[in-house]
């Protein structure tokens, strides 16, 4: 078992699996949330002909979506049964540049270092016992010049309120049990991860979604949802 792994997260994930790719089901806010975070991604760092690994890509949202744009997409998480949903998807969609492994960011960082052109890590941190550890890793696997993204969950009252008593109880967007208030992070420890391992930030951004019309945008307001970009210095 890997130690910077919480099993029980894992499990959690890997009971879910097979409503992974349903739009309305239990990961219909994933697959809401998507176009804004590609297009994102998509516009910093251009895909097309990007290799990339997305790192704790679950049933492959994510994953498939940069493979649709042309990058080269390496998926990888440690939870077993997303990864085979993954897989399954993506061979039904007849995609040849996308493929899935079981290993974790640092034994990946270790095999491969300085190999991919862009780094995502989305919704993924807050799910792990050491962030900064998969913070230092997605450094790792970045070629100088690269760029590595993340995105994960501020940890303030109002983020409680939105993204645990709102999302998770209130309008039942996402699965109860999903989230862990503790394991929020602030966009300043986040920032303080990445110059630690050697990045520079580049952009902070809010994410705002409204659970009537299901649309997501980016903001300035980092206070519940947010998605940061990284640079590795060439
Ligand atoms: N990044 C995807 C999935 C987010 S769900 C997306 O945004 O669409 C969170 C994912 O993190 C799950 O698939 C879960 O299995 C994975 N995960 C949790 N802890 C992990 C760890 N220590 N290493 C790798 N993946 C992990």
């Amino acid at each position: 078992m890997n130690a910077n792994a919480d099993p029980q997260e894992l499990s959690k994930f890997g009971e879910l699996a097979h409503t992974w790719w349903d739009p309305l089901g239990e990961f219909r806010t994933l697959h809401e949330i998507n176009p804004l975070r590609l297009d994102w991604v998509d516009a910093k760092a251009g895909l097309r002909g990007r290799r990339i690994v997305d790192v704790g890509c679950g049933g492959g949202i994510l994953s498939e979506s940069m493979a649709l744009r042309g990058a080269e997409v390496l998926g990888i998480d440690l939870s077993t049964k997303p990864l085979r949903v993954a897989q399954l998807h993506a061979m039904e969609a007849g995609l040849a540049n996308v493929v899935y492994r079981e290993v974790s960011a640092e034994a990946l960082a270790a095999e491969a270092p300085a190999s991919f052109d862009v780094v995502t890590c989305m919704e993924m941190l807050e799910h792990v016992p050491d962030p900064a550890s998969v913070v230092q890793a997605c450094a790792t696997l970045a070629r100088p010049g690269g760029w590595v993204f993340f995105s994960t969950i501020n940890r303030n009252a109002r983020a409680f309120l939105m993204a645990i008593v709102g999302a998770e109880h209130a309008l039942r967007l996402v699965p109860k049990g999903t989230h862990e208030y503790a394991r929020f992070i602030r966009p300043s420890e986040l920032s303080r991860f990445a110059r630690d391992a050697g990045l520079a930030v580049d952009e902070v951004r809010g994410m705002a979604f409204n659970p009537l019309t299901h649309r997501a945008w980016l903001t300035h307001d980092p206070s519940v949802n947010y998605l940061v970009a990284c640079r590795r210095p060439a």
